[in-house]
């Protein structure tokens, strides 16, 4: 599940160690429409979103 960083509202995996705390979300928002646009190393091993 996908978990949004409470600091700046990032999204990373769950388990990643980039975010101090964070809120899990059902899905990836809106927002993001490519893998380019999930930053944190921890989407790395994603080719594309129909990955996740
Ligand atoms: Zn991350």
């Amino acid at each position: 599940m996908p978990v949004m960083a409470s600091g700046d509202f990032s999204i990373h995996r769950e388990g990643c160690e980039e975010f101090d705390d964070g809120m899990p979300i059902s899905s990836l928002p809106d927002e993001v429409t490519s893998i380019d646009d999930l930053d944190c190393t921890c989407w790395s091993e994603f080719a594309s979103l129909e990955e996740i």
